[in-house]
């Protein structure tokens, strides 16, 4: 299931690209920009903005949503079926993330942007949520893409069985790998995760000599001082065939989502970092011989 597709990016590999959003996800970050990508099936969303006059969907779901102070009040906890609510409201102030769509239907959307791939290292990437804890049929997917000669990117946590990973090599992939944290006590307060597992993954990666580039959220109070930071570079270092370190910093442009969810957002007032803040990082990072960037 998708929840998203975003042309013409270039902030997720190489050249111009079309990322395809999955739904689903192990890990719920703290700080995770796209919270709609966390559940694997339907989300339902509620935009008060957007919400102009309510009673018909009030009559027709009464068991879920009540009248509040000039909006709607949504039973989050009791919404087992979101997809129900997926026409209910004409002002589109209720609507559903997600949307099953056939490997030819996403084939087809991304064969629109072709040319546009053609222009230099451009392709597909995909993201999510966790693309790799997808069933087969991102395999077949990745199979047609190769036949096709689109070349494809995967952002991914890692934090998959590793069968799930094994089974994507040599399809000559570009791994856009998230480096979180390399202290398991931390990694599981802030993501719900083991970081054992991400740990291993990588490496096992690194050893496979496939293409992966390290990109690290650079997160307040979860991993942005120098000695941690300090740790995740000398990580990447050891691993010998990876090249390149991305520093990603925090931003809080998915705050908003986590309202229309029905969710708490753990870094509501914590500012955005800017690029300044990671120089050292950086500096660091090229210093032990890795081509080191902020952003993407
Ligand atoms: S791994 Fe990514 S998509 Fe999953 S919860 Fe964390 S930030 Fe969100």
């Amino acid at each position: 299931m998708i929840f998203n597709i975003q042309r013409f990016s270039t902030h997720d590999g190489p050249g111009i690209r079309t990322v395809i959003f999955y739904k689903g996800c192990p890990l719920h970050c703290d700080w995770c920009s796209n919270p709609e990508s966390q559940a694997f099936g339907y989300s339902l969303m509620y935009d008060r903005q957007l919400c102009k006059s309510f009673g018909d969907c009030l009559k027709q779901e009464s068991n879920y949503l009540s009248a509040g102070e000039n909006r709607i009040l949504v039973d989050w906890v009791s919404v087992t079926k979101p997809e129900k609510f997926k026409n209910i409201c004409a002002a589109r102030a209720l609507t559903v993330s997600g949307e099953e769509k056939s490997i030819g239907e996403i084939i087809e959307e991304i064969e629109k942007d072709r040319s546009f791939f053609e222009q230099g290292d451009g392709g597909v990437t995909f993201s999510g949520g966790e693309p790799l804890s997808q069933g087969p049929e991102l395999d077949v997917l990745l199979l047609e893409l190769n036949k096709l000669k689109i070349g494809v990117a995967i952002e991914t946590s890692l934090y998959v069985p590793w069968e799930n990973i094994e089974r994507c090599l040599g399809r000559n992939i570009n791994f856009l790998v998230d480096l979180k944290h390399t202290d398991s006590d931390k990694f599981k307060i802030f993501t719900g995760g083991n970081a054992d597992l991400v740990l291993s993954n990588i490496k096992k990666l690194a050893a496979s000599n496939e293409n992966m580039t390290i990109r690290v959220p650079v997160i307040p109070e979860f991993n942005h001082t120098f000695q941690e930071m300090k740790k995740i570079i000398d990580f990447t270092v050891a691993l010998k065939t990876v090249r390149e370190i991305h520093f990603l910093p925090f931003h809080n442009f998915g705050s908003a989502k986590y309202e229309m969810l029905g969710m708490d957002y753990k870094y509501s007032g914590i500012r955005n970092l800017v690029a300044d803040e990671l120089d050292e990082y950086v500096v660091y990072a090229e210093s032990v011989g890795l081509i080191a960037k902020i952003g993407g």
